[in-house]
């Protein structure tokens, strides 16, 4: 078997137990990696309805047949489990170089399980793999723990994936960390290992991934680099300014969601964009493993000296989504964030909830005390409640439960801009009624990297569509990219390959590396089947198609202002074609049909 090793390792925290299983050619024909290992793991292994916290859950740490090898941008490696944020799936990817190091040790993937009663970490040198006492590191920040546990390793080429205060502290949006800044961030994974007391992973390995035709892999990846390095995204606009080159472009485009998505225009954009922050703060690029396209950060700021990012999301979600403008404190706000592990879309999502119901007069400042007013627009907020987050201070703790809990607390819920109790990204969808569509059935929640629709709908890849289309195309369109991307990140590849990458780039380089003869269309179906098992995971976990929605700001209050002005999202009208196109009944569960047709019976 080329582009895997073969063997997966099951790591029981509650026992201390460590075996290796197998994994054959067929099973890898039918789930690829990453997201299709996961979900097979988490449908055949645990109750959809456990507590995600509890013993129970699982958690797999996964990679894909290019994960580790010279693919561009093969690097990436996903941790999939039971979300404490929505209650159904978690799928959160990270890029840096802990994917390619789990792959060089030898593992396809891992699967945690049970729950430690005192802080480990596990420890991998290639076959030698130990749980061992986590108790000094625990409390410590990402930078500190992966220090600490460098040095006691004693190879500095080493790499790790660890929580931070908020994970440790079952923060429900808290991340996975790995490069210092790099992270799987959504979804509250961290948590599901603060619960098991896993503080890290720490791995190093020296195995090459074996390949069909090493030779024609790197031509076909030769190939792919030219292409990625022509187009005008993936070769310059993302290289020269980080994904935070869409600042200007979103809003201009009038979909820079403002304010807790009041507005799609931000009157500072210009002045925290991409361009902006190159100029003022950026010191060099840091590509991740095998990446051409180098979009991360390195920028200096007085207050922290050295750190990486913000990117698009994050900058967004810590400026523009509160009204905050001082392009200085969000890189520092994203630190900190970094440093906590904390995800940023949602912190930022959180903040925007609180500050929404004190804006209404729901939340108080006798709520608050001493603390700074959740004023839109307050800088101090940021500085002030990121920690307190992490570590559940004061009114953090009622933070730390994400924006849903928190706006149900005050008995006001349309506060809260999210899909399934998850934290909206970047884009305000009246200005891309696709991408609305995305948000609503994304299988993770409000989420806006498992069918980037703003390929299409704003920055016209493959084909330009118009943003408030919402015909049969426009919904086929978004199944396409929900099964491509499903597809990419199985491969263990980045979602930005996309700029400059078709689907059949995609299969050319599968081929090579795996020695397969499959067709693009065999490549997308095992993207449908990875999307279809995730659904049915959801589906046996409660879902009910009430919650495949957006909030009502979205598709009852038009846009006041900017080039979106009057537009919602036609929601009702796109739901019922996306269920029938699909192949799914009006309730939005999965037909007998297309059970069958995905091979997916032994799950049903
Ligand atoms: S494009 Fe950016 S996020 Fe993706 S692999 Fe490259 S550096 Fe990492």
């Amino acid at each position: 078997m080329y582009g895997y090793h073969g063997k997966i390792v099951r790591i029981n925290l509650s026992t201390g137990k460590i075996s290796v299983e197998n994994i054959d050619e067929n099973f890898a024909k039918k789930w690829l990696g990453t997201r299709g290992f996961g979900i097979h793991t988490l449908l055949k292994e645990i109750d959809p309805k456990v507590d995600p916290l509890s013993e129970e859950n699982k958690i797999i740490y996964s990679t894909g047949p290019l994960t580790g090898t010279a693919a561009p941008t093969g690097g990436r490696y996903m941790v999939i489990t039971k979300s404490p944020l929505t209650g159904y799936i978690a799928m959160a990817n990270s890029g840096g170089f802990f994917g390619a190091e789990l792959k060089f040790a030898g593992w396809d993937y891992l699967i945690v399980e049970g729950k430690s009663e005192n802080p480990v970490y596990i420890s991998i040198k290639d076959d030698n793999i130990e749980i061992k006492d986590a108790s000094h590191i625990w409390g410590k920040k990402v930078s500190e723990t992966e220090k600490i546990l460098l040095e006691e390793f004693g190879d500095k080429h080493a790499q790790i994936a660890s929580i931070g205060p908020a994970g440790e502290n079952l923060v429900k949006f808290s991340a996975i960390m790995n490069n210092g800044h790099r992270a799987a961030a959504r979804g509250g994974v961290g948590a599901v290992m603060g619960s098991k007391k896993l503080k890290a992973i720490i791995v190093r390995g020296h195995n090459k991934t074996p390949l069909a035709d090493r030779q024609k892999f790197i031509s076909v990846v030769k190939e792919k680099i030219n292409k990625l390095k022509n187009d005008p995204v993936a070769g310059s606009g993302l290289p020269k300014y980080g994904t935070a080159v869409l600042v200007n472009i979103i809003n201009q485009n009038g979909l820079y969601p403002t304010r807790n998505f009041r507005t799609g225009v931000f009157e500072y954009a210009e002045e925290q964009s991409g361009e902006a922050m190159a100029a003022k703060y950026l010191k060099r690029n840091k590509p991740c493993y095998a990446c051409p396209i180098g979009c991360g950060r390195v920028n200096v700021i007085s207050s922290v000296g050295e750190t990486e990012g913000p990117e698009y999301e994050s900058l967004w979600a810590l400026g523009a989504h509160l009204g905050i403008n001082d392009l200085g404190s969000i890189i520092e706000a994203n630190h900190i964030c970094d440093e906590m592990g904390l995800d940023t879309i949602s912190t930022g999502g959180t903040l925007a909830t609180a500050m929404e119901l004190y804006d209404k007069g729901i939340l108080k400042q006798e709520d608050l005390g001493d603390a700074p007013p959740f004023r839109f627009g307050n800088t101090e907020v940021i500085h002030y409640y990121i920690e307190k987050i992490a570590k559940r201070e004061g009114f953090g703790a009622k933070l730390a439960e994400g924006g849903y809990r928190l706006a149900e607390s005050y008995g006001y819920t349309d506060a809260f801009m999210g899909v399934k109790k998850q934290e909206l990204p970047a884009y305000d969808p009246r200005g891309a009624e696709g991408h609305g569509l995305g948000y609503a059935t994304d299988n993770r929640g409000g989420d806006h990297i498992k069918a980037y629709m703003i390929s299409p709908e704003i920055l016209g890849y493959p084909v330009k569509m118009d943003p408030h289309d919402i015909s049969d195309e426009k919904v086929k369109m978004l199944i396409l990219f929900q099964n491509l991307t499903a597809l990419i990140d199985a491969a263990g590849l980045c979602i930005f390959t996309t700029f400059g990458l078709g689907a059949d780039d995609y299969r050319d380089m599968l081929n090579a590396a795996l020695g397969w003869d499959l067709s693009t269309e065999d490549y997308l179906k095992i993207g449908e089947r990875i999307w279809n098992a995730e659904r049915l995971f959801n589906l046996k976990a409660g879902l009910t198609t009430e919650e495949d929605t957006l909030p009502k700001r979205l598709t009852e209050e038009p846009m006041p202002e900017g080039p979106n002005k009057g537009h919602v999202v036609h929601l009702k009208e796109m739901l019922p074609r996306y269920y029938a196109l699909r192949g799914w009944n009006a309730r939005g569960e999965i037909t007998k049909e297309k059970i069958k047709e995905l091979d997916l019976e032994e799950y049903f």
